[in-house]
């Protein structure tokens, strides 16, 4: 089982040899060449930088798969990791946070049995960018914080918008600005590809700058044509130094003859834990001011119910990877359900992302959900597009009535 692509190398670690051979021969007819290691001791042996995927059970005698994600932390591994267990799903996820945490990069988990469509599919998502990227003449993801500082001034970062809908009535309440770059050779770069560079090289607060100016001009050019929606921004939690951010979002609410209601910033839970009392000074003003404040991604990180009940948000969205496992993995269904009663219960609004089907559009609407974003209302687009979509969500919008 070789292959000629000498980036493809894949380990397989689990002392039951009959797992083994089943990930060799998926992984095999995947393309990849694997080597099979049945004794963890020889793991570190058969470890290289080359090895682009390592599936690794988490109970093995000798060395187990917590202290081999500790060794592979220490050599700073790029590898893509598959967890798989016996154990229930609770002990895959924490062994996922305490490998996310240590800066590895996990790109699934597996439980025992293992689903052969899930291993393909984990297999195919981690080939799919590397193919892409190895036909261009660049790599796609690669980009400087001198070029992002030039498109910046250039102009090259531009908005798109995914509405956000109430579920009840089915209205456009919102739509969030998603941060696109249009490079000039690289073509569209997506935010994952930049916002970390623009955080590291102390870029972001000028994007947020922009970023939030096109979203206010965008709204206010959609309130001209008699479209009235709050618009949302995100702001990263490196972008929260300054006190006098609310301060700047009052002026150009103000440039743009907005109302502060128009507006939604949205922060992840990380903004939240870095430095409480820099916070809350900054969150209490935006929210004082008549902005909206919202908690993003959550689930994902580590706000205390103390300290949710401390800030002052009124909106909180339940991240995706929530909400898509929700029919499937009973852990993920508990979590989605659990936000949306403890946001009731806060007085703040919930929101359901990555609505892709209209099973979880119906599923989230069933526990209480307020609004919805995803791919089953809409992606991002452009502000020029919005009108045209609302004229489609009109027409969809009858069908779920129906239905
Ligand atoms: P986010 O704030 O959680 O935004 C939602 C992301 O999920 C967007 O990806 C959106 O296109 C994608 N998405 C929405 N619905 C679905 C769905 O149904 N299925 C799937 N698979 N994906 C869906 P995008 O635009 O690539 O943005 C990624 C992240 O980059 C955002 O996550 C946000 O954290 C960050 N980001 C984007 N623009 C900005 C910005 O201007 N400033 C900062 N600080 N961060 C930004
Ligand atoms: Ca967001
Ligand atoms: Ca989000």
């Amino acid at each position: 089982m070789q292959t000629n692509n000498p980036s493809s190398r894949l380990l397989v670690v689990d002392d039951e040899e009959d797992i083994c051979e089943f990930i060799s021969f998926v992984a095999g007819k995947a393309g990849y060449a694997v080597t099979s290691i049945t004794d963890s001791h020889d793991f570190i042996k058969e470890y290289s930088d080359d090895v682009s995927i390592i599936v690794m059970d988490l109970t093995m005698p000798g060395m187990d798969g917590v202290e081999l994600i500790r060794h592979l932390a220490s050599v700073d591994s790029k590898a893509g990791i598959i967890l798989m267990s016996g154990f229930d799903m609770s002990v895959l996820h924490s062994a996922k946070e305490l490998a996310d945490s240590r800066g590895l990069n996990v790109i699934g988990i597996l439980e025992k049995p293992i689903s052969i469509s899930n291993l393909e599919e984990m297999l195919d998502r981690r080939s799919k960018p590397r193919e892409d990227c190895s036909n261009s003449k660049e790599n796609c993801n690669s980009v400087t914080a001198d070029e992002l500082r030039q498109a910046i001034q250039n102009n090259e970062i531009t908005n798109y918008y995914q509405p956000k809908v109430d579920i009840a009535s089915h209205f456009l309440v919102a739509v969030e600005a998603l941060a696109r770059w249009h490079h000039p050779e690289k073509g569209m770069i997506m935010p994952d590809d930049f916002i970390g560079l623009a955080e590291e090289s102390g870029l972001i607060g000028d994007l947020t700058s922009q970023v939030l100016d096109n979203a206010l001009s965008d709204c206010a050019g959609g309130k001209s044509k008699g479209i009235i929606v709050q618009v949302a921004v995100n702001v990263s939690a490196k972008a929260l130094t300054d006190l006098n951010f609310p301060d700047q979002l009052q002026k150009k609410l103000i440039e743009h003859k907005l109302d502060p209601s128009q507006l939604i910033i949205e922060v992840t839970e990380s903004a939240i834990t870095e430095d409480i009392s820099h916070a809350l000074d900054i969150f209490t003003r935006i929210r004082m001011k008549g902005i909206h404040l919202s908690i993003d991604d959550f689930g994902t990180g580590y706000s205390s119910i103390q300290m949710l009940h401390r800030g002052p948000f009124d909106e909180l969205k339940v991240d995706r990877s929530f909400v898509q496992r929700m029919e499937t993995d009973q852990d993920a269904h508990v979590i989605v359900e659990t936000s949306i009663v403890f946001s009731k219960k806060m007085r703040m609004k919930v929101v359901a992302e990555g609505i892709e089907t209209q099973e979880l559009w119906d599923s989230v609407a069933k526990l209480g959900c307020d609004e919805a974003q995803g791919y089953f209302i809409s992606p991002a687009i452009p502000a020029i597009e919005i009108p045209h979509w609302l004229i489609g969500w009109k027409q969809k919008q009858l069908k779920l009535c129906c239905a």
